[in-house]
């Protein structure tokens, strides 16, 4: 209780740690800058108020659906009204997949329904369903020691152990082809998370060409758990299965962008984002309403303080993440040339759980090699990150991106993404759950605060993060 009298004292103590590591002066150059930034994003409550419109009215945001097309519009108007420089939508065409009505039950032993949410992209069923035999098994060689003889026919069940996100989701991604070749007529997919309250997760699927599409859909933890048991214990397990899923043609969405103009270099740019749709359940309040908002409200922080920086900072609310690509890949192809222009790229999409600081990657680097550009990089941001030691939100990590700046980052552009303590994002994300109520506005508000502080001094220090010269050679190592 006694520091908060004296928080002059407090404050002094703050500025008085001296970085352990990076270029000091930019950590001297911007320490006052950033104290009136993490100040006024401390005590915004503008941004909160726009997540919780977006999350509240708007709701589930799915490429195609009216509702992304209804943000947009929403997120272009209020820009526009805020004053922004250069608002403007990047027209996208994307994906347009369908849930519609689904269902899955235990037909035997027992009758049961069973929570599914259809894969993004995956078939339907017969208008009259799928009953079949199930099998279930652990892993994808498991099922192929099965073979043919065991699986034909039937609905494939992967009741696979969570070992982590990216090991357990190629269930989820290849499952259905992978069981197709064997002569499945359906999957259903253990959702990828560790814990579960009986909430299934969605998530786009990947068809391969050389086997027959099959509905695919997500099950939960505890009912993926449950078949197992039945199965071991010498039951045989039956399934019925009813999809109305479909793929229409293609929709036409679009990406928002808007800038504060650099007052120096304006050709330079920073840009800075999220992805704004969603999956079609739960309200997209972690992924990634979040990281649009705060990324949106960083700039609207910067632009009430009057700060201009000398490069142009871009905001950028990224169409069609989740089932195709296709606005960050826009997005790239609209940058074309001026790829070199582009200083760097900083992504919000791991949800707004309580924040640490930011990942850093540069493309063909591997972030321990000690490669010396990498490195002065890092040293930098490290100095920036100083500056957000006083909300314990400035750690570098070696390692980071994003899905929508991913071209970008291929193509030489370095690369940041927000980190957090990720105790529970995967928990929620592509679940009914992924709702306001599960962000803390305090921890939202430090991502505001972290967003606007390195979106600012690194359009705004003197020299580039890395140099342009870097560009060439990397850009010309991939596509
Ligand atoms: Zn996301």
């Amino acid at each position: 209780m006694r520091h908060t009298l004296f928080p002059q004292l407090l404050l002094l103590l703050f500025f008085a740690v001296q970085p352990a590591v990076g270029d000091e002066d930019l950590t001297t150059t911007y320490r006052e800058d950033a104290g009136r930034i993490i100040g006024a994003a401390l005590t915004d409550e503008e941004g909160w108020e726009k997540l919780t419109y977006l999350t509240t009215v708007i709701g589930a945001r799915l490429s195609g659906s009216e509702q992304l097309e209804q943000a947009i519009a929403w997120a272009t108007e209020t820009l526009q009204d805020e004053g922004f420089d250069n608002v403007s939508n990047q027209p996208v065409d994307v994906t347009h997949w369908v849930r519609g009505q689904e269902s899955a039950r235990v037909v035997a032993p027992i009758h049961r329904d069973l929570a599914i949410l259809g894969l993004g992209r995956s078939v339907g069923t017969p208008v009259e369903g799928i009953e079949a035999p199930a099998v279930v098994v652990a892993s994808f060689d498991e099922l192929e020691a099965l073979g043919r003889a065991a699986v034909e026919g039937k609905i494939v069940v992967y009741a696979v152990p969570w070992e982590g996100y990216g090991k357990t989701v190629r269930y989820r991604g290849d499952g259905a082809s992978r069981a197709a070749a064997l002569g499945a007529v359906a999957v259903l997919v253990r959702s990828a998370t560790g814990r579960s309250i009986a909430s299934p997760h969605t998530g786009a699927l990947r068809y391969s060409d050389d086997a027959p599409r099959i509905p695919a859909a997500a099950i939960t933890v505890e009912d993926a758990e449950w078949m197992q048991r039945l199965v071991n214990m010498g039951h045989e397990l039956r399934l019925a299965l009813s999809m109305d899923a479909t793929t229409l043609p293609d929709a036409e969405s679009a990406n928002v962008v808007a800038e504060i103009r650099g007052s120096q270099y304006p050709e330079e740019v920073v840009v800075m984002g999220g992805h704004f749709d969603s999956w079609d359940v739960g309200q997209g309040a972690h992924d990634d309403g979040a990281g649009c908002i705060a990324a949106w409200q960083a700039l609207r922080i910067l632009q009430r303080l009057g700060l201009q920086p000398r490069r142009t900072l871009r905001l950028v609310l990224w169409t069609n993440e989740e089932n195709g690509l296709a606005g960050g890949k826009a997005y790239r192809e609209w940058v074309g040339e001026r790829i070199d222009n582009h200083v760097a790229a900083i992504e919000m999409d791991g949800g707004a759980e309580r924040p640490l600081g930011f990942g850093f990657g540069l493309n063909g680097v591997e972030p321990d090699s000690g490669d010396p550009t990498y490195e002065s990089a890092l040293e930098q941001l490290q100095a920036v990150g100083n500056l957000l030691a006083g909300i314990e939100a400035g750690q570098i990590f070696r390692g980071g991106g994003g899905a929508h700046i991913g071209p970008l980052v291929k193509s030489g552009v370095p690369g940041l993404g927000l980190k957090t303590v990720g105790e529970h994002y995967f928990d929620w994300h592509h679940t009914e759950a992924d709702t306001l109520d599960k962000i803390d506005p305090q921890d939202f508000k430090r991502a505001v605060a972290m967003l606007a502080v390195m979106g600012y001094v690194l359009a705004d220090m003197p020299g580039r993060l890395v140099s342009a010269d870097s560009y060439g050679p990397l850009a010309a190592a991939s596509p």
